[in-house]
């Protein structure tokens, strides 16, 4: 049991409450947070009271086929479907005798939450709670997006769409990778200054021009950027992003949340011609190992 300190909002906790991501309502939402660890549970050894703490949504078990891969990070315990319950099945929330659901093996939205051993990391106790609950979710998606999964190298040239918490997270990624040019892309100029803040050395619209963004991207840069991030979530800025990293040596991330039972019908030229399209959940991160 935790006494949450602190959590953030991301974008995902939203698509939920729209009902473009599954979950079994209601629900509590939230999943990006800091705790102190109030109580715990028979057996559980990893965590004492008292301990400081980050609710994880991907959860790391250490005995799944994901776990013990040294590439995976995505562990069978994690509540991708929507069941809403602990691993035992129950629910540790109800309002008014009936049942309430938990989101993503976390639910921060409260003054105290249950979550499984598997899905909690202690982290040093001196940490400020209101700064590193970004670590639960927007800030280690974004930046492992950039160095883990894109695998940004030095000098290259980025193209980032989506300018929220996660972009501005994939944003540092590339920066911290070397990356000389990371250009981000956004309907609302609002975010541009904080982009620039922390490494963009560009930023556009796609309002700003009439031509698909891609052939943009590819006019300012000669033709060269590298690696491209779809963090919004949307199918058409997916294909957008694919198709605007370089044809052949270019990778592009899939960050943003797809919205659910949806399909996209893209161009297969667009691979074929040798690009790289992959995604990732938690920046690629195995939870309980990389959060400390
Ligand atoms: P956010 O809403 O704060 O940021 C999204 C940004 O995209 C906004 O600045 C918005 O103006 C911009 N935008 C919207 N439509 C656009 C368009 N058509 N063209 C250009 N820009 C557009 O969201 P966030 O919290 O940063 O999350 C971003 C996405 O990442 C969401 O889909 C979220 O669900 C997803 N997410 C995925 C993971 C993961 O593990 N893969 C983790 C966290 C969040
Ligand atoms: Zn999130």
């Amino acid at each position: 049991r935790i006494k949450i300190l602190a959590t953030g909002i991301c974008r995902t906790d939203d698509h939920v409450i729209k009902g473009l991501m599954v979950s079994r309502f209601p629900v509590i939402v939230g999943h990006e947070a800091t705790g102190l660890v109030e109580s715990i549970g028979e057996g559980v050894t990893t965590v004492k009271p008292g301990d400081k703490v980050i609710p994880l949504f991907m959860p790391q078990c250490r005995e799944c086929n994901a776990c013990r891969n040294p590439d995976g990070n995505l562990c069978i315990k994690s509540d991708i479907t929507g069941r809403g319950v602990l691993d035992d099945g129950t629910t540790r929330f109800s309002c008014k005798g009936k049942p309430v659901y938990h989101f993503m093996n976390t639910s921060t939205f409260t003054e105290y939450t249950v979550v499984d051993e598997f899905a909690v990391a202690k982290i040093n106790d001196a940490a400020p709670p209101e700064k590193v609950c970004l670590i639960g979710c927007g800030f280690s998606t974004g930046y492992g997006a950039a160095i883990k999964t894109g695998k940004v190298t030095p000098g290259s040239t980025c193209a980032v769409f989506g300018l929220g918490g996660v972009g501005l997270s994939v944003i540092m990624g590339c920066k911290s990778a070397g990356a000389s040019r990371i250009i981000g892309i956004d309907l609302n100029k609002d975010k541009f200054e904080k982009a620039k803040a922390v490494g963009a050395t560009d930023c556009i619209s796609p309002k700003d021009s009439a031509k698909p963004i891609s052939e943009v991207l590819s006019e300012m840069t000669g033709n060269t950027v590298g690696y491209s991030f779809e963090v919004i979530g949307r199918l058409d800025t997916m294909i957008d992003a694919l198709a605007s990293c370089h044809m052949n040596y270019g990778t592009s991330v899939v960050v943003g949340a797809p919205p659910s039972a949806k399909m996209l019908t893209y161009d297969p030229m667009l691979l074929f011609t040798g690009r790289t399209w992959k995604g990732c959940i938690f920046g690629g991160w195995k939870s309980r190992d990389d959060v400390p």
